[in-house]
């Protein structure tokens, strides 16, 4: 495909792009139980029309755009207050929860590097539920991550393991505040309190929990301490794009200690253009994420927010007593936000997800893990709060349908093959793609129904499914072939 040789007509342009999306989640309608946090109307008409108004300014040079610092000031300010931040709490606006993690992990890298003689390869430890982003941290930074097991019953981390795991390298311990796969705030003080005792960094993850757990303690939820005003936490990640609903590319990475941030930053002077000084990974970038992040702070605020967190958590415990009223279904843990993890000791939940999914419901699987069965992931926001009768029903249903059933002979076959094969990571690229289109994936597409995918995936070793979705990625981004 090349450049048209002739720009084309606006409305034509547009209704390409209309019909470009048709074909994806349909997550306007509030049956999708991820991905998309929507605070309705109103409030997104606000954050579109501040990104828009901010689109073209470029925020990598603060001292040309000074609205940008300001905005983001303010913006690290309502947060630090928000997370128990002191006077000395500062901290930089980011992409997502990614950059923020990516950026802890550096600062207390650049930390151990700058204060500790013979430091080996830094290491940090992280518990089996902490997100992946920590991973794709120390996979960047050359690092290491040591994963520490989590409570089988309660999936929050166990801090007799992190504490055996600690040893001269490690520079991090992290907790997450609350977990993606099950909900749960790690027992943050405890962490937070080896950390010191040992002189070492302590990171919260409050990506998914850090803004709307404030609020749930407000609404009598008992949550467990886990902000800044902890002893021993020296960083926290917030997202703004999760349950601030702001557009996506909005996050915060904040420090009590304004030294301990300065091995986040990167500067460069040692090229021959203009005079280089980063807060975050991205140099350029758009001032639009952060003007429509400070926007919808301001114009929500926080009566709004709190009744945004009645509506959610109302609809956690509906739909916690719900599932726990199905018979086959069991809820992971105690969710302490408005995520719920579920799995069945009867039913496949990947079948049961199919099913799911063919009645017009999004939900998300997850594989099984030495820590944590396979499960149905629900992220529950407020455009999903008027389905939760349809959706238990419907689950009930499934249950009932998928009883009994089976995943393909595909993966009995599968299962076979893998267990001849001595050292799965040592195969092919060749093979592992006949592997993919033997489960009905090839060039990068899917089939309608992917029980059979996720229960073959479930089944393989951690370093064979990563390659096999390195193989899948290169397959789906290939560029669109000529005419
Ligand atoms: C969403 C999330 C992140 C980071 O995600 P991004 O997609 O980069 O914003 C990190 N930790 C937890 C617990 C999360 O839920």
């Amino acid at each position: 495909m090349k450049i048209p040789a002739k720009g084309c007509n606006r409305d034509e342009l547009f209704s390409t792009l209309e019909d470009y999306r048709k074909g994806d989640n349909a997550w306007q309608n509030g049956r999708t139980w991820a991905y998309v946090f929507d605070p309705g109307e109103e409030a997104t008409a606000v954050i579109k029309q501040a990104y828009m108004m901010f689109l073209s300014e470029n925020a990598l040079d603060p001292t040309e755009f000074r609205s940008a610092v300001r905005l983001e000031n303010e913006v690290v300010s309502m947060c630090a207050h928000h997370l128990g931040g002191g006077p000395g709490t500062v901290g930089n606006f980011t992409s997502g929860g990614t950059e923020s993690i990516i950026l802890a992990v550096k600062a207390a890298r650049d930390h151990a590097r700058a204060t500790r003689a013979n430091l080996g390869v830094p290491e940090i430890i992280v518990p089996s539920t902490a997100h992946a982003a920590f991973h794709k941290a120390v996979h960047y930074l050359g690092m290491k991550a040591v994963v520490t097991p989590v409570d089988h019953t309660t999936f929050k981390a166990d801090v007799g393991a992190i504490r055996e795991a600690i040893n001269e390298n490690t520079v991090l311990l992290v907790a997450s505040a609350v977990s993606y796969p099950q909900a749960v705030v790690d027992p943050v003080e405890e962490i937070a309190a080896l950390a010191a005792e040992h002189g070492i960094l302590c990171h919260v993850d409050g990506c998914m929990g850090g803004f709307i757990l404030p609020y749930f303690r407000r609404l009598g939820a008992p949550v467990p301490n886990f902000d800044l005003s902890v002893k021993g936490v020296t960083s926290i990640s917030m997202d703004l794009h999760k349950f601030a609903y702001a557009a996506k590319g909005a996050s915060v990475v904040l420090y009590n200690d304004p030294e301990l941030r300065k091995h986040q930053f990167f500067t460069c002077a040692s090229w021959a253009g203009y005079t280089m000084f980063n807060t975050t990974v991205q140099s350029s970038k758009s001032v639009g994420p952060l003007a429509a992040a400070w926007a919808v702070l301001n114009y929500v605020g926080d009566a709004g927010y709190l009744k945004f967190a009645q509506q959610l958590l109302d609809a956690t415990r509906r739909i916690v007593g719900g599932i726990r009223e199905i018979d086959g279904l069991r809820v992971l843990g105690e969710p302490e936000m408005n995520l719920v993890a579920f799995t069945s000791d009867e039913v496949n939940v990947f079948l049961l997800i199919d099913e799911m999914n063919a009645r017009g419901w999004y939900i998300q699987p997850q594989l099984g893990h030495p820590d944590c069965p396979p499960s149905v992931h629900l992220t529950i926001a407020p455009s999903n709060t008027r389905w939760i009768d349809e959706l238990l029903a419907d689950l009930r249903v499934c249950v009932d349908k998928v009883r009994g059933q089976q995943p393909g002979p595909l993966v009995a076959m599968a299962q076979q093959a893998l267990a001849a094969i001595p050292d799965p990571s040592a195969i092919d690229g060749t093979v592992l793609k006949q592997l993919l289109a033997l489960a009905g994936i090839s060039g990068g597409g899917l089939p309608e129904r992917k029980a059979d995918i996720n229960q073959l995936l479930n089944l393989l070793p951690p370093a064979f499914k990563e390659r096999l979705l390195v193989e899948f990625m290169s397959d789906l981004f290939t560029p669109t072939a000529d005419e």
